[in-house]
């Protein structure tokens, strides 16, 4: 990553500190530069350009080849013009928050750049989010049509300023600026005046939509219950929870508990997002995160996100600028049409958005940050993993929902950012953008499509046409495995591992629905050892929100008929007690063997939750009950069985449950325990030093806390996504990986698969 992180002005000063001469310049897959100087010179020269690499530089590789015989009586050290490279590379850094330097101008009356909400330098401000094409230059992004005024064309070129070549140089002479229209589009005002009035708005309950770094995003007071509830309504959100943005550490550490790493986390330049506990004091109002004990905050993203967070001084509700269900607004036009209904006003500004990208969402785990949704700040940056150095050009196009692509570049992986759920044609039309997108930016020709097994997500469906519509092979991946072999890249392992892959669900290979698995990768296969006992669903996709649906599955397994009815009606799901005619006649029924799943049953057995309000809901609940008994990880487990098949047998956990009935929490956490010590029994069962935890599940920081300090007790290593996130939307990455991994001769399809696309 040497574009746009001020790379270039770094190796003149070097060159000139060292008195070497030469040139620079920016290609589409890097940098190249040429020096010259005396040998024991040169050496030292290179020795500091590794040790003195800017911050945000990240060099990937360095190549260098002699040049003789040397160019005479060269002068001075040059920037040169850009060139072309036959095959690009991901170079180019994501967006990056203000950084500390910019800050300070932004609030110092004296500077030139004072309030103006477009400042930047070579180490901060947009990049992916104005990106074209490569490589990074002024003139391939939307900043193209701000020519510089004189004062920012003096400090463009003069070296000792800390905006040379800082290719989004601007000011308010020149740069961009900043409107406020109403919902018909009329403009309202402008710049400072523009802002002012928002803020009024803001602080009046009005819904303001602003134009953030990646998208707009709806922003009212989190302290006015009315305001938020408003934005619930006519955004179509019921209960999902909304991010706050807060001023500072300082605002974030009163509203919740923030820890080093969570400190570290919201201040890093890519200002994601972070899921962290709330205080009980906190004050803001209860719709923000309804029955939840935890909130979303992030810290100032750009210096108009700064601007507006310190004239206020209070938390703000900032979410997506879309309606539920639907993709994120990027342009103006866009946005006044789809947002008209929801916003009162619109901030937004002349800087067109080049491709959207939502907020990033992350938490800390065992001091490590785990990225949950991964888009802004993020993405471009590849992730590192060894691929094989000839790894053809692939297309992975992940799962249904929360969904990410991937491409492979060389031995680099891209991934893209998080697309969203698939369920609608505008969402859909979203992925084939983004996918378009990479193709183009990258000049990647994918001679083979990874898809997963499920033959009704939409992304398999797309790749089905695509891959007959290009004449290039399709590759399906079962999902699960994808899952683990996401995690295990991103950790360079190679097993052998003890996968444990839980989630809501995905396709198994047996065409039931898979979810609480455990799968041994060693060499060249992957088996599933384990998996929970399967019980049925019934009513297909409305069993994900319906919680009760699979507390009644469970029943249907562990109980005799007398109980059953009994049960349901004591955790308050009478309408259960007719489905129980339709699984009798086994109608419209699925047979499952979920974790996500289990988790819906006991939060609705429990009481906690029936019906989740959003994806999740039912299993969040129960996490949250859990996490109010003191001593959480001290709870004893309830009794399991497992069987010499690897059948993970709930029914004696089910039996100690409904026995803890009277005190939910109790009972959460004694089944939080009991999960752990599944996972236990199949690592020395299976005699695995390495345990890999992947899928949605472990997004549950609870259950993942206490795996980590157990295992780790008991001796064994364990792995947990981290810069990809465990959710679906890492499943692209672990595509790739199953499709590039040595396999076992016998498996046909994949070895067919392989010959043709010729790795
Ligand atoms: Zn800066
Ligand atoms: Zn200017
Ligand atoms: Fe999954």
């Amino acid at each position: 990553m040497v574009q746009g992180v001020g790379f270039r002005p770094f190796l003149v000063r070097l060159a000139r500190q060292w008195g070497m001469t030469g040139w620079v310049a920016n290609s589409t897959r890097g940098a190249v530069f040429e020096v010259q100087g005396p040998p024991p010179r040169l050496g030292q020269f290179l020795a500091a350009l590794r040790s003195q690499l800017p911050s945000l530089a990240d060099c990937h590789d360095v190549q260098m080849t002699a040049r003789l015989p040397p160019v005479p009586a060269e002068v001075g050290f040059a920037i040169r013009p850009s060139m072309a490279a036959a095959q690009a590379r991901p170079c180019v850094p994501p967006d990056l928050a203000p950084c500390a330097e910019c800050v300070r101008e932004l609030f110092d009356p004296h500077n030139r750049r004072f309030r103006y909400p477009f400042l930047s330098c070579t180490a901060c401000g947009p990049r992916f989010s104005i990106l074209f094409r490569l490589p990074f230059d002024r003139d391939n992004t939307s900043l193209a049509d701000f020519p510089m005024c004189p004062a920012c064309a003096a400090e463009y070129a003069d070296e000792n300023d800390r905006r040379f070549h800082a290719q989004t140089i601007a000011c308010p002479a020149c740069g961009p600026r900043l409107s406020l229209l109403a919902a018909s589009g009329r403009v309202l005002a402008h710049e400072e005046d523009a802002l002012r009035r928002a803020e009024q708005a803001v602080l009046a309950g009005q819904i303001v939509a602003l134009k953030g770094l990646g998208g707009f995003q709806l922003v009212v007071d989190a302290r006015d219950e009315s305001a938020v509830r408003r934005l619930r309504q006519r955004k179509h959100r019921e209960a999902k929870p909304f991010a706050l943005l807060v001023r500072d550490l300082g605002m974030a550490s009163e509203l919740c508990f923030v820890n080093g790493a969570e400190a570290q986390a919201l201040a890093s330049p890519q200002t994601p997002i972070v899921i962290l506990e709330r205080r009980g004091a906190a004050e803001v109002a209860p719709s923000v995160a309804p029955d939840l004990p935890w909130l979303g905050l992030m810290l100032p993203a750009t210096p108009l996100h700064h601007l507006l967070a310190d004239d206020l001084g209070i938390p703000l509700v900032a979410t997506s600028g879309n309606r539920s269900e639907e993709p994120l607004c990027y342009a103006d036009a866009d946005a006044l049409r789809r947002l008209g209904d929801i916003a009162d006003v619109f901030l937004t500004h002349d800087r067109p958005i080049v491709r959207p990208l939502d907020d990033s969402v992350v938490q800390v785990v065992a001091g490590r940050r785990m990225v949950l949704r991964r888009a802004r700040g993020f993405v471009p940056q590849a992730i590192c993993c060894r691929m094989p150095k000839d790894a053809p050009a692939l297309l992975a196009v992940g799962g249904h929902l929360k969904n990410s692509v991937a491409v492979t570049i060389h031995d680099q992986v891209l991934l893209s950012q998080h697309l969203g759920d698939l369920d609608t044609w505008a969402a859909r039309q979203g992925m084939e953008r983004a996918v378009a997108d990479l193709e183009q930016l990258f000049g990647v020709k994918p001679q083979g499509i990874i898809c997963d097994a499920h033959p009704d997500y939409a992304p398999t469906v797309w790749a089905e046409q695509q891959a007959e519509r290009r004449r290039v092979p399709l590759l399906r991946v079962q999902h699960h495995q994808a899952h683990v072999y996401a995690c295990m890249a991103e950790h360079g392992l190679q097993g052998p591992v003890l996968g444990v892959a839980w989630d809501g669900t995905g396709y198994g290979d047996d065409g039931t629905i898979w979810g609480g698995e455990f799968f041994v990768v060693e060499g060249t296969t992957c088996r599933r050892i384990g998996h929970l006992l399967p019980f049925p669903l019934v009513g297909g996709d409305q069993a994900a929100r319906q919680a009760w649906r699979s507390a009644l599955g469970m029943l249907w397994v562990a109980r005799g008929e007398e109980a059953q009815r009994a049960d349901l009606i004591a955790a308050g799901i009478p309408e259960g007690t007719q489905v129980l005619e339709l699984l009798r006649r086994g109608c419209s029924t699925v047979w499952t063997s979920s974790m996500g799943r289990l988790f819906d049953g006991v939060a609705s057995l429990l009481g906690l939750c029936h019906t989740s309000r959003f994806e999740g809901e039912a299993a969040m609940r129960l996490q949250a009950a859990a996490q109010t008994v003191i001593d959480t990880e001290g709870e004893r487990p309830y009794p399991f069985t497992i069987s010499a098949e690897g059948v993970v047998d709930w029914r004696p956990l089910l039996q100690g449950l409904l026995q803890d009935r009277q005190q939910p929490a109790v009972a959460a956490a004694r089944f939080h325990a009991t999960l752990v010590e599944m996972v236990v029994s199949l690592a020395k069962r299976t005699a695995t030093k390495t345990v890999v935890l992947a899928g949605g599940c472990f997004q549950n920081r609870l259950l993942l806390r206490s795996l980590i300090g157990r295992l780790a007790a008991e001796g064994v290593e364990v792995y947990w996504p981290q810069a990809v996130p465990t959710n679906d939307g890492g499943l692209s990455l672990g595509q790739l990986v199953a499709a590039l991994r040595p396999q076992a001769a016998s498996e046909d399809e994949a070895c067919a698969w392989r010959c043709r696309v010729g790795s």
